[in-house]
C-alpha cells in the first residue's frame, strides 16, 4: 500500500495508531508530529516519575521506529508552523492524538489564588515538562490538599511524601527533587466529593500509599461501608472491594509518621479561601444520592498551603477541528472526524482508562480509516518537508530525539534511569550534539 499518513501527537495513542497503520497498511508512510521535540507525550510528561515500569512501553515504540516506515517531527508545532489543512492537503489521512494536556478548570471562587494549581501543570512541573518548569510552585506550608479522587491524585499525593531514597530509581525532574524533598508538610489530605465505593482510585495504586516511609494514611473508619452495593461490572467489583478493604486497613493504622494522609470522603470544595494566597478551602459536606454528591447543608474549612486539583483534563482544540467544549474533546462519530479525518485517545474519549486502553482504540479507529481514505492521491512527506523546508521550521528527527536522550542517560545520578532536560532550548541543543 502506497498510503501516506499523518499522526498529530506522539503519546501512547498516536504511536498506537501509527503501529496498526504499520501492520496493517503494509509500505505505506506514515509521520508523526508532535511539538515537543520529545516524544511519547504522557509517558514522559504525565506518567509519575517513579513509576517507570510504566514507562516502559516505550520500548514497544522504539522497535515500531526501528523498522523505518514512520518517522518523527519532533518540534513541529500544528496550528503553528503547519496547519491541519495543510497536513490534510499533503497525506491520504490525518489522525489526531493530541491528549489531553489542560485542566479541566475547578470554576469556585477563590481558583485563581496563588497555591492553587491544576494537576496538568503541577504533574508536568514535577516531570519537567518544558511548559510547567516555571510553576515553582511554593512548597513551604504544612497543609497540602489535593482535590478529586483519581489516580493522578495518588500520583501527586505519594510523589510529594516519598523520601529521595524511595524516588532514587524515579526520573523526577532536578528542580522538583530540590523543592518537594526540602519541604515539610505535615498533612495531606485527598478530598473525594463523593465516597469510598465511588472513588475511581485502583487498588494497586490505593495500597501504595499505605507503603510510603514516611507517611502515616488515616480515613473515618465510620465512612467506609460494609459493602459496594450493586450493579458494578464484575471488573469494577473487584477493584471497588479492594479498595476499601485498603482503607479498612488504613483505618486501623496507629503509627505516626511524619506525614498524615488523610482521605476525606464526601466533600465538595465550594470556595478557596485566603487574601494574597490560598489558606483553606471550604467544603460542602454531601451525601451520595443515584449516583451523585448531594449537599448537605453543612459546610467546613480546611486549612490549606497548597492546593492541587486533580479532577480531570481537556483537550485545547485546534483550528479546523470541531469542539464538544463542554467536555473537552473533539467531536466524532467513532473516531472518524470528516473525510480522512481521524481522533483517537484522549483527545477523543476524554482522559480515562491506562496506557494501553489506547491500543484497541487506535486499532479500531485506523481500520476504519484504512475502509475509508483512498490511498496513495496525495505527496505526503515529501510535500511537507518542502513547506517545512521553506518556513524554515528546526525539525527535530527521530535520531535527534535518542541523542537527547542519550544525553539525559549519560547525566543521571546513581540508580535513576535519567536527567531530564526540562527546557527547550537544552533540548535543542542536545539534539544537535555528535
Ligand atoms: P479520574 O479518575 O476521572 O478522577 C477525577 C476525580 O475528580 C474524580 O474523583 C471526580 O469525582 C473528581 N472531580 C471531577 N470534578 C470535580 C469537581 N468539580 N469537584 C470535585 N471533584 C471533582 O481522573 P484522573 O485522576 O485525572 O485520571 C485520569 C485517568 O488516568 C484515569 O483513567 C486514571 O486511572 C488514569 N491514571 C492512571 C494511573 C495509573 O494507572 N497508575 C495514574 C494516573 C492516572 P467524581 O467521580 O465524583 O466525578
Amino acid at each position: 500500500m502506497t498510503g501516506t499518513f499523518a499522526i498529530v501527537g506522539s503519546g501512547p495513542s498516536g504511536f498506537y495508531a501509527a503501529e496498526a497503520l504499520a501492520r496493517k497498511a503494509k509500505g505505506c508512510h506514515i509521520d508523526i508530529f508532535d511539538r515537543l521535540p520529545t516524544p511519547y507525550g504522557l509517558v514522559r510528561g504525565g506518567v509519575a516519575p517513579d513509576h517507570q515500569g510504566t514507562k516502559n512501553i516505550v520500548r514497544v515504540f522504539e522497535r515500531l521506529m526501528a523498522k523505518g516506515q514512520v518517522r518523527f517531527l519532533g518540534h513541529v508545532t500544528i496550528g503553528r508552523d503547519l496547519s491541519l489543512d495543510e497536513l490534510r492537503a499533503h497525506y491520504d489521512g490525518v489522525i489526531v492524538a493530541t491528549g489531553a494536556p489542560l485542566d479541566r478548570h475547578l470554576a469556585i471562587p477563590g481558583a485563581d489564588l496563588p497555591g492553587v494549581h491544576g494537576s496538568a501543570a503541577f504533574v508536568g512541573w514535577y516531570n519537567g515538562h518544558p511548559d510547567h518548569v516555571d510553576l515553582n510552585p511554593d512548597l513551604s506550608g504544612r497543609n497540602v490538599v489535593i482535590i478529586g479522587n483519581g489516580n493522578v491524585a495518588i500520583d501527586i499525593a505519594r510523589v510529594l511524601t516519598k523520601t529521595p531514597a524511595e524516588m532514587a530509581r524515579g526520573d523526577l525532574a532536578d528542580h522538583a527533587a530540590r523543592a518537594i524533598h526540602q519541604a515539610a508538610f505535615e498533612t495531606v489530605t485527598i478530598a473525594g466529593r463523593r465516597g469510598p465505593v465511588e472513588a475511581s482510585f485502583t487498588d494497586a495504586e490505593l495500597a501504595e500509599l499505605g507503603e510510603l516511609e514516611r507517611v502515616t494514611p488515616r480515613v473515618d473508619p465510620t465512612v467506609i461501608p460494609e459493602t459496594i452495593g450493586s450493579g458494578w461490572d464484575p471488573a469494577t467489583a473487584k477493584v471497588k472491594e479492594r479498595n476499601l478493604e485498603i482503607l479498612r486497613g488504613f483505618a486501623q493504622r496507629s503509627d505516626t509518621r511524619p506525614v498524615t494522609l488523610n482521605f476525606a470522603f464526601n466533600c465538595a470544595p465550594v470556595r478557596f479561601v485566603g487574601d494574597e494566597r490560598v489558606s483553606a478551602v471550604r467544603f460542602a459536606r454531601t451525601r451520595v444520592e443515584d449516583g451523585r454528591a448531594v449537599a448537605t447543608g453543612t459546610e467546613f474549612e480546611m486549612p490549606a498551603d497548597l492546593v492541587v486539583t486533580a479532577i480531570g483534563y481537556r483537550n485545547p482544540g485546534l483550528a479546523g477541528l470541531p469542539m464538544d467544549e463542554t467536555r473537552g474533546v473533539v467531536v466524532h462519530d467513532q473516531g472518524r472526524v470528516d473525510a480522512g479525518l481521524y481522533v483517537v485517545g484522549w483527545a477523543k474519549r476524554g482522559p480515562s482508562g491506562v496506557i494501553a486502553t489506547n491500543r484497541a482504540d487506535s486499532m479500531a479507529v485506523v481500520d476504519r480509516l484504512l475502509a475509508e481514505v483512498t490511498p496513495g492521491a496525495k505527496d505526503g512527506g515529501g510535500g511537507i518537508d518542502t513547506v517545512l523546508a521553506e518556513r524554515g521550521v528546526p525539525v527535530v528527527t527521530f535520531d535527534q530525539w535518542q541523542r537527547i536522550d542519550a544525553a539525559e542517560r549519560a547525566a543521571a545520578a546513581g540508580d535513576a534511569p535519567r536527567r531530564k532536560l526540562v527546557r527547550l532550548e537544552d533540548m535543542l541543543a542536545a539534539a544537535q550534539e555528535d
